[in-house]
Order: structure tokens, then C-alpha cells, then sequence
């Protein structure tokens, strides 16, 4: 089973993918978690993430699709995983999309955790307090300012995603407001059973038709794709090869 986990910070996407882990015994991959583990170690990307991180701005493309594409290969992700706050912009998801089709795989499933963003505003700042009234250690962007921008940047650059999955076909979306429980059992409900051996074996020729579908509504690669022309226009191209029609009026001659 491969998941994304889609919703904005705080929408409870750790937890829920925390519950899957248990469920179904693939793993949980958050780019979060790789970054600030990055940060903790020092390595060159943690150095170039950590200011972009605290800010609450997105770090760019190239470095998390870089960091999945390798995590994604190794042995214990064979079985499946969920990936929680990744992919975040258009070009991430087209980017995961040929990654996988290159391994003859698909997703299975974008979970969509709707919510309220007031509502969630109150439930991070409150959790940040009490946090802070019990002493312990909060993350670098866990405070309300950053938050803003977090949820901003979720706004403006992730909720495209939504589109892109929908008309892939396999956005399912779940009311994150609920309590966590109820969550975990809508989204039990929403996940495809099992697909039937003859829907597997063209599951990776599928995922490319709609990994396309979801392109052409996100609008990627619009200017490259050159029209084929009409067999109107092919017609007319033969018989007036020098465009006498164009200059004797502007219309085409009806064709014989
Ligand atoms: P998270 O733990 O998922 O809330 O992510 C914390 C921060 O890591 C985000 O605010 C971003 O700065 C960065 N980050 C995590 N995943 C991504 C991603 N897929 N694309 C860009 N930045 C990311």
C-alpha cells in the first residue's frame, strides 16, 4: 500500500500515519522528520534547510525529492509506505509520479485531512502553551508567527495538490476535525481494498494516464505540447503551398 497523507501542520498527519504504520506494517515517510534529522546530524542539506525551516517556508524541490527518491528505494519500503508532508507543490507530486512509474508503481490512496483553519489556528497555538506551561522542548517553527506562514504556505503551494489527485482519481477526503479515533476510521473506510489481479497488472499503465490527467489540470508542461494539426489545416498546407488563400482574402478555398 502506498499513501500520501495530505493537510496542513497541525492536521494530524503524524498521528493518523502513525496508526497505519500499526495497521497495515508499511512505513511512515516524513520529510520532516528526514530534514530536522539532517539538521540534528549537520550534514550539507541540514546546514542549507535550517534557516528556510524555522522561517516556515518550504524548502526547495530539488532537495526533498531528492531525499525520497532515495528513501523510497531502500528494502524496508518495498512493502509499502505513507508519505506525510510530501509531496507539497505541483512539481513535487509530477516528480513522485515518474519516480514511481520508473519503479512500475502507483499510489494507492491521497488522504485528505480537511479542516478548519481557525479551528486548527486555536488547537496548535493551546498545544504550543501547554507545551511551554509543562516545560517541554517545542520545534524551531513551532510558534504561532511561523505557523502563520506554514499554513500560508500550504495555501498557496500544497493546495493545488487537491485538483491534481482529484482527477487522478484517487483523492479520498476524510474530516480532520474529528476526534482521532473517528479519523483513523474514516480513513479505514475510504482506503481501496485489495485491487483484483487484472486491475494490478495494469495498475502502472493506469497511474501514467492519470499521473498525465493530473499534470494537464495543474497546467505542467503546457508550452512544450505543440498541437497536432487538424487534417483541415494538413489539407490546406498541401494545396496552397504559398499561402496565396491567406493573401486573396483570409479565408481558406473550400477544400475539393
Ligand atoms: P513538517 O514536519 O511536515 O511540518 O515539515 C516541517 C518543515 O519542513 C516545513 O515547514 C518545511 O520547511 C520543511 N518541509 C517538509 N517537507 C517538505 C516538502 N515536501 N517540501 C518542502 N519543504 C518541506
Amino acid at each position: 500500500m502506498r499513501l500520501i497523507l495530505l493537510g496542513p501542520p497541525g492536521a494530524g498527519k503524524g498521528t493518523q500515519a502513525q496508526r497505519l504504520v500499526a495497521k497495515y506494517g508499511i512505513v511512515q515517510l516524513s520529510t520532516g522528520d528526514m530534514l530536522r534529522a539532517s539538521i540534528g546530524a549537520g550534514t550539507p542539506t541540514g546546514r542549507q534547510v535550517a534557516d528556510i525551516m524555522a522561517r516556515g517556508a518550504l524548502v526547495p524541490d530539488d532537495v526533498v525529492v531528492g531525499i525520497v527518491a532515495e528513501r523510497i528505494e531502500q528494502p524496508d519500503a518495498r512493502k509499502g509506505f505513507i508519505l506525510d508532508g510530501f509531496p507539497r507543490t505541483v512539481a513535487q507530486a509530477v516528480a513522485l509520479d515518474r519516480m514511481l512509474a520508473k519503479h512500475g508503481l502507483s499510489l494507492d490512496a491521497v488522504i485528505e485531512l480537511r479542516v478548519d483553519e481557525a479551528a486548527l489556528l486555536r488547537r496548535i497555538e493551546s498545544r504550543i502553551a501547554e507545551m511551554k506551561a509543562r516545560g517541554e522542548p517545542l520545534r524551531d517553527d513551532d510558534n504561532p508567527e511561523t505557523l502563520h506562514r506554514r499554513l500560508t504556505a500550504f495555501r498557496e503551494q500544497t493546495a493545488p495538490l487537491i485538483a491534481y489527485y482529484r482527477l487522478q482519481g484517487i483523492l479520498r477526503s476524510v474530516d480532520g476535525m474529528a476526534s482521532i479515533p473517528e479519523v483513523t476510521a474514516a480513513i479505514d473506510k475510504a482506503l481501496p481494498s485489495e485491487p483484483p489481479a487484472s486491475r494490478r497488472d495494469t495498475a502502472p499503465k493506469r497511474a501514467g494516464m492519470a499521473a498525465s490527467a493530473g499534470r494537464q489540470a495543474a497546467g505542467v508542461g503546457k508550452k512544450s505540447v505543440k498541437p497536432a494539426p487538424t487534417r483541415r489545416k494538413m489539407a490546406s498546407r498541401r494545396k496552397a503551398p504559398s499561402g496565396k488563400r491567406r493573401r486573396q482574402g483570409g479565408r481558406p478555398a473550400p477544400l475539393a
